[in-house]
Order: C-alpha cells, then sequence, then structure tokens
C-alpha cells in the first residue's frame, strides 16, 4: 500500500525531524473535521433525534476500553470541553440543557456550597452495585458548564452514583482556589 504521508513524500533522513513531521501528519489526520456546532442538525425524519440510551453507553464505554492509558480521566476532560461549548449562562440554563439532551433529570439541592443531583442519569441510572461512581464523562460536563457559569476553575466529585448503591447521582461542587 502507498503511503502518502508528509514524511514519505520529503524523504526525511533526520530523525527527530521525521518525528516532529510524523506527530504533526497524524494530527492533520486524525481530527475529525466537525465542531460542536455542526452535529445539531440531524436528518433523520423516521428515526428522530433520539438515540437508544444503551447506545450512549455504549459509545462511553467502548472509548474507555479503546483509549488505554488514563481513559476515564480523557473521557472526563472530553466532557468538560463538551460542557464548556454548550455555553450556558446560569445553573438554571445548564439544568434545561441537561434535561433537554436527556443526559438525566438534574436538581439543585444547595447553592453554597453547590450540589446537584441527578436523576435517571443516561450513563449509570440501572447499572449494577460496582462499588464506585462511574459518570466521569457527566461530571466533565459539568465542570465545563460550572466553570463557564462561574468564571473560575471547579473540582466536581461525583459523591453518590446509581454504580454506587443510590438511585440517583450526586455532584458537589469545590472552587479551585489558584
Ligand atoms: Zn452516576
Amino acid at each position: 500500500m502507498t503511503d502518502f504521508t508528509i514524511v514519505n513524500l520529503f524523504n526525511i533522513n533526520n530523525f527527530k525531524e521525521k518525528e516532529k513531521l510524523q506527530n504533526a501528519t497524524n494530527k492533520l489526520f486524525n481530527k475529525l473535521p466537525i465542531d460542536f456546532e455542526e452535529i445539531c442538525d440531524i436528518n433523520r425524519p423516521i428515526l428522530g433525534r433520539c438515540v437508544d440510551t444503551v447506545l450512549y453507553r455504549a459509545v462511553l464505554l467502548s472509548l474507555v476500553k479503546y483509549l488505554g492509558f488514563n481513559a476515564l480521566s480523557k473521557l472526563y476532560h472530553a466532557g468538560v470541553d463538551f460542557g464548556k461549548s454548550l455555553g450556558v449562562k446560569s445553573i438554571d440554563e445548564m439544568i434545561e440543557c441537561f434535561e433537554s439532551l436527556r443526559m438525566g433529570i438534574p436538581e439543585l439541592v444547595s447553592k453554597d456550597p453547590i450540589k446537584i443531583h441527578v436523576y435517571e442519569c443516561a450513563f449509570c441510572s440501572g447499572l449494577p452495585n460496582v462499588g464506585k461512581s462511574v459518570c466521569y464523562f457527566e461530571r466533565g460536563v459539568l465542570t465545563g458548564c460550572l466553570e463557564g457559569i462561574l468564571n473560575k476553575k471547579v473540582k466536581v466529585v461525583e459523591s453518590k452514583c446509581c454504580a454506587n448503591g443510590y438511585d440517583y447521582c450526586e455532584f458537589k461542587v469545590y472552587p479551585i482556589n489558584k
């Protein structure tokens, strides 16, 4: 098979330069040229915009399986990125957004410190008790939203989860003082 990478086209001998160019090439070819703003137009006249929750869970689980080292952290950070892209301006807007995406039904149970309960979480609701909180992506989305709303860094901890014996997720929000 012909290899059309930049490295081969330029026939570079210096190893370091080769490596640098290879990384740049990988970046170029691995980047999906679709942004979050572009995923909202859905043309599915028969199936509509909703997909099965099982598929959502399968996508996240498959990613964890294949992302390798630090997979859960990567999933969390992907969630932060997505949360930021939502551009919500208030906690009410964030709750509305969460519900309209059917990620779950959030409820603000405390304002200071911020504590949010999420019922019917798309990822964990109904999962067996595995003894730990598992909603890394959702925690990331909340973090991204809240950092945008509060205009400061926060640490969000999932203190309760359906995969930890509860029937809702609980997220506690701590400001990071820098
Ligand atoms: Zn959970």
